[in-house]
């Protein structure tokens, strides 16, 4: 399938998006705390609308891709979404309720409580890699939380922004969900905005620009980024098992993964034999690259060419350049197919080195022993997942306690990201916050602390006028505390 390289217009069509966040305040405020009989119509409502058009979603996802295997939108965008709107159903009435608190000692038989509210109106900004999936995952928290959003999709993908602006908007009014469709003009107005809360997913470089937008209103920003997640394989590895798994991580989505693996490390004396059964394991998974439907495009020329780059500067400085299959070349770029393609012989002045690689190259870094491993992980900015491949519990501990990073798949690559119950997200320049099941919830909602006063208060034995009864009271306290 061959793909017409369209943007959509740098303007968006529809009401000004001022307007559209007023509506949604004023409808937030005459309403602030919905119930959760309107919460699950809500999620209800939207887990059937994307379903309904589930058809419809593969099929625009793979249009602005060039080809998108209808399978992969399935496992990472249609299930998943599938999965947390089931789990918010089933939960979401419990972590609404009022937690009682401890109180201090001294301040009993008062009472403390964590109060969740809904926050107001959610900003959701979102990229093109899972584009239905990251603007979804976050409205189903948002919804959950009690709140209203608005949603600002990807240029790159313009028929799933289209399709999703169509299909939001036969469910749920203006004020309720807005999907603003457009380029970066309006991504940047967009994240002007005055929301209660702010939703970023995409780069580290935009997560910046957009954190500093949303300071000048002070809106909170949760901020799902990138980076290069590390891959460390420990000579206790079962590679039978290993080496599938780090190439389905690699190669779902062409690579264009988030916590796709983005390098290995590995001892040396490994790294040929492993190079050679991970390119294999390609070959047998997609015994063609191109006009294979299984395998997705390069999401753009731009993206294509960026890629082709990093390989070019790799050779020159050295690298061995290793591609699984032998599809005719002309015809993978004009497929914007690039195959699994593993890159040894490293050294840190590669490009490939340090730049988050977004797609299916896998560089390897000779590391010998544990301790060089994590201090190369640790001489790094923070990534968004690591993934440890290992039977060793002991090493597996240590990598665990020592090393940070978003979040960790031990012997697997990836799929932590999908589980409700753990919180996605990242650290440091990987990003700010997490989201999903009731880490997505609560970044959605004000905990509020409420504190009860009884009616015996021992409070007021410390009214002024300060006297020695007071002094004989604050002796006390200090023996207490
Ligand atoms: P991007 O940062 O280029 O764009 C993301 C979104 O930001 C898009 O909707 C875009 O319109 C908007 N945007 C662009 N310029 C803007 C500006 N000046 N002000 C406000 N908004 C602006 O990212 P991308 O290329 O779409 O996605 C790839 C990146 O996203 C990778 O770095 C990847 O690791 C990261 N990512 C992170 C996660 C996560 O959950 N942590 C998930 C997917 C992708």
């Amino acid at each position: 399938m061959v793909r017409i390289d369209l943007k959509l217009e740098d303007t968006q069509t529809g009401p000004n998006l001022e307007t559209v966040l007023a509506a949604q305040k004023s409808a937030f405020n005459a309403h602030p705390n919905p119930p959760w009989n309107e919460r699950k119509a809500k999620l209800q409502k939207l887990g059937k609308a994307i379903n309904d058009h589930a058809e419809e979603f593969q099929k625009a996802i793979s249009e602005d891709f060039g080809n998108r295997a209808y399978e992969e939108t399935t496992i990472a965008e249609l299930l998943v979404i599938r999965g947390g709107i089931h789990h918010a159903i089933k939960h979401t009435k419990h972590w609404m309720r009022t937690r009682r608190a401890p109180t201090a000692l001294q301040y009993k038989p008062a009472s403390s409580h964590i109060v969740p509210q809904p926050l107001g109106v959610i900003g959701i900004i979102s990229p093109w890699n899972y584009p239905l999936q990251l603007a979804i995952m976050p409205l189903i928290g948002a919804l959950g939380a009690g709140n209203r959003a608005m949603i600002k999709p990807s240029e790159y993908t313009p028929r799933l922004s289209d399709l999703l602006k169509r299909v939001l908007g036969t469910v749920f009014s203006e004020d309720e969900v807005y999907v603003a469709t457009g380029g970066v003009k309006v991504a940047s107005a967009f994240s002007a905005l005055p929301f209660d809360h702010l939703l970023f997913t995409g780069s580290t470089s935009v997560g910046k620009i957009v954190a500093a937008a949303a300071a000048k209103n002070l809106t909170p920003c949760t901020l799902e980024l990138g980076g290069k997640s590390p891959t460390i394989i420990d000579e206790s590895a079962n590679m039978s098992l290993a080496i599938p798994r780090i190439v389905n991580g690699k190669t779902l989505n062409a690579g264009q993964t988030c916590v796709a693996p983005d390098y290995v490390l590995m001892p040396s004396a490994k790294i040929d034999s492993f190079s050679k059964a991970l390119i294999e394991k390609a070959e047998e998974f997609y015994p063609t690259f191109a006009g294979n439907d299984d395998y997705t495009s390069i999401i753009a020329d731009s993206h294509y060419a960026r890629l082709q780059t990093l390989l070019e500067d790799a050779e020159n400085k050295g690298a061995r350049i290793q591609v699984a299959g032998d599809d005719d070349k002309q015809r993978l770029a004009k497929e914007r197919r690039v195959p699994l393609t593993v890159v040894t012989n490293t050294t840190p002045e590669m490009k490939i080195m340090q730049e988050e690689i977004f797609g299916p190259l896998l560089p390897i870094v000779a590391s010998e022993t544990l301790d060089d491993a994590m201090n190369y992980v640790q001489s790094k900015d923070r990534p968004l997942a690591l993934y440890w491949f290992g039977e060793d519990k002991k090493k597996r501990d240590r990598v665990l306690n020592e090393t940070i990073s978003g979040g960790v798949s031990i012997n697997e690559t990836a799929w932590h990201v999908v589980q409700e119950d753990i919180p996605f997200g990242g650290v440091g320049p990987s990003g700010m916050g997490a989201y999903h099941g009731e880490h997505g919830f609560q970044a959605f909602s004000h905990m509020k602390g409420v504190f009860i006063q009884s009616r015996f208060s021992q409070g007021k034995a410390l009214f002024p006028p300060y006297t020695a009864k007071t002094h004989k009271m604050l002796n006390l306290m200090k023996k207490i505390l």
